[in-house]
């Protein structure tokens, strides 16, 4: 059984993050959702908790191919104590790819993790969480952005199917 941790904030959780964890398991056999937590800041711990709780709730059609954790600590430890074999990424433009290469090479030194990189599907390079958040500030809607549960079970649905 091969397990792949994909850590991000995930705040929220967009079309990309969805594309990236289904082709992700297209690849793994379990995907585990990685929540960081800021250790300084505890109020944001409780709401982290909360929002991965929502999360896994989501996420509840792919069954225990998908698990939704929080991480406290550092990821790569975090992963191997998952029994992770690799961390997963997604990459959108070239800031992204320089970000994600020297992450990479610093968790495989710390852990010897490797990290599995996908480029992002060009119909949502251009979407991020800090879009969809900036977007919901003005009020505008960001369905477009963000998965339905129908997508949701459907994308499940699909994997399943292969
Ligand atoms: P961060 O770790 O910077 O808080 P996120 O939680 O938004 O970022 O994202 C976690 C991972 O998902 C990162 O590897 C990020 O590059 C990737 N990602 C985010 N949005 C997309 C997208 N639209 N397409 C592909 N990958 C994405």
């Amino acid at each position: 059984m091969t397990t792949a941790v994909y850590a991000g904030s995930f705040n929220p959780f967009t079309r990309g993050h969805l594309d990236i964890l289904c082709r992700g398991l297209m690849i793994f056999d379990r995907v585990i959702l990685m929540l960081g937590v800021n250790v300084d800041k505890p109020a944001q711990a409780q709401t982290i908790r909360q929002r991965a709780e929502a999360l896994g709730r989501e996420l509840q059609p792919f069954g225990d191919r998908v698990e939704v954790v929080i991480c406290t600590g550092l990821v790569a430890a975090e992963a191997a104590a998952h029994n992770a074999s690799a961390l997963l990424r997604g990459v959108r433009s070239a800031s992204d790819y320089d970000y994600e290469r020297s992450m990479a090479a610093t968790n495989r030194l710390i852990s010897g993790i490797d990290t599995v990189i996908l480029l992002a599907d060009p119909k949502y390079e251009a979407v991020s969480s800090s879009i969809v958040r900036e977007l919901e500030g003005y009020g505008f809607p960001t369905d477009q952005l963000l998965p339905s549960p129908a997508d949701i079970a459907e994308a499940a649905s699909s994997l399943r199917k292969q």
